[in-house]
């Protein structure tokens, strides 16, 4: 199989009224294409244990594939808040914000045009770094404050992928952002995930309602599908009649990271491609972990090498703050004031089992 990394002339062209680019970072075992329409990762190239390249990155060749595909989230960096809000509702200095209610009755992503749909200024600052940066206006998609966010993407000689965040408001608001890349360690587009395995560093998890709302406790994972603890595959147990698989259609639920303190960089989750062995740690100063298992795949869109999104052929492990903490007085804030600097660091590293 050649995998290749796509073509940077598919991706220029004028969007929004700024130029879309795709940049190329690489060393000796990582190549990766960054766009920065959404400030998206297009695709990650690693050798699998045959020491042949697979992308491991869902996506598509072209820019064309990003905008017209029925999921906007692949590889992007999501904003001003990952995740959902109930009822698109929050309140902060007994004002109350009204977002775009873009999922059932909740608000989803940052909303229509988060940062996932919008394009960022971008700076190869050499081979292996690139710096992103995009300043949402006061009240775009009815947040507060201007917001200026960073994100840096850099690789390391020890095949690590380093996702930095800043970010930083005039205004107090809300924030909660992380990275939707869609990963399938065989390659994107060669079939199920369900027979990876995954370990996620979590005793405790956020249940949701039947709308994916937290419902604001945190559950045990010990003794249910939800425990990742040991190894097993994703598949194991996605087909149980456990009431919280229903109501996430499968796995799409956000994990509580096992950490001694807070913001402390520390091992999340670790998944290997069982037919490449290629093994994906993520580490984070993130609290939480959602995992998504392509449960709403369906194959519509014809990803690179002319492949299919069919079900569950991805999987996300999304770092970020709980689901509706601003509607959640018991989970960690997720508010910021203008003399803070909101700071995060997820970490992407790449080996193989043999
Ligand atoms: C959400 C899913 C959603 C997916 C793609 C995930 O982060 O939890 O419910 O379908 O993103 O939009």
């Amino acid at each position: 199989m050649q995998e290749y990394l796509p073509d940077s002339k598919a991706f220029r062209a004028a969007l929004h009224g700024k130029n879309v680019d795709l940049i190329i970072l690489q060393n000796k075992n990582l190549q990766i294409a960054i766009t920065n329409y959404g400030a998206r990762i297009v695709s990650l190239l690693f050798k699998d244990k045959w020491n042949a390249w697979r992308d491991v990155i869902v996506g598509f060749d072209s820019l064309e594939g990003y905008l017209n595909s029925t999921e906007p989230y692949h590889g992007a960096i999501i904003g001003r808040y990952a995740n959902r809000i109930k009822n698109g509702k929050f309140t902060l200095h007994n004002k109350e914000y009204n977002l775009d209610c873009n999922n059932g009755p909740n608000h989803l992503h940052g909303g229509h045009n988060g940062f996932q749909n919008v394009v960022w200024e971008i700076e190869k600052l050499n081979e292996s770094t690139v710096l992103l940066s995009y300043l949402s206006n006061d009240g775009e998609e009815s947040y507060p404050g201007n917001l200026n966010t960073l994100v840096k993407y850099s690789l390391n000689d020890i095949n690590e992928l380093h996702i930095s965040y800043e970010a930083k408001c005039d205004k107090e608001t809300i924030i909660n952002i992380t990275n939707h890349s869609y990963f399938n360690l065989n390659g994107q587009g060669n079939g199920t995930i369900l027979n990876h395995k995954l370990f996620i560093n979590a005793d405790n998890f956020t249940p949701i309602d039947n709308t994916s709302i937290p419902l604001g406790i945190f559950e045990p994972t010990f003794n249910t599908p939800f425990d990742f603890t040991r190894e097993k595959m994703i598949g194991e147990e996605i087909n149980s009649n456990h009431e919280q698989l229903l109501n996430g259609t499968g796995y799409d639920h956000n994990f509580v990271l096992n950490k001694s303190r807070n913001d402390e960089l520390s091992l999340a989750a670790r998944a290997t491609g069982n037919e490449s062995g290629i093994i994906l740690e993520i580490l984070t100063t993130q609290p939480g972990i959602q995992l998504y298992t392509g449960n709403f795949m369906k194959g519509e869109n014809q990803i690179k090498l002319n492949k299919r999104d069919s079900y569950r052929t991805a999987f996300c492990l999304e770092t970020q703050h709980f689901p509706d903490s601003p509607n959640k007085p018991s989970f960690p804030s997720t508010v910021i004031n203008p003399e803070q600097t909101f700071r995060s660091e997820t970490i992407f590293r790449f080996f193989t089992n043999n």
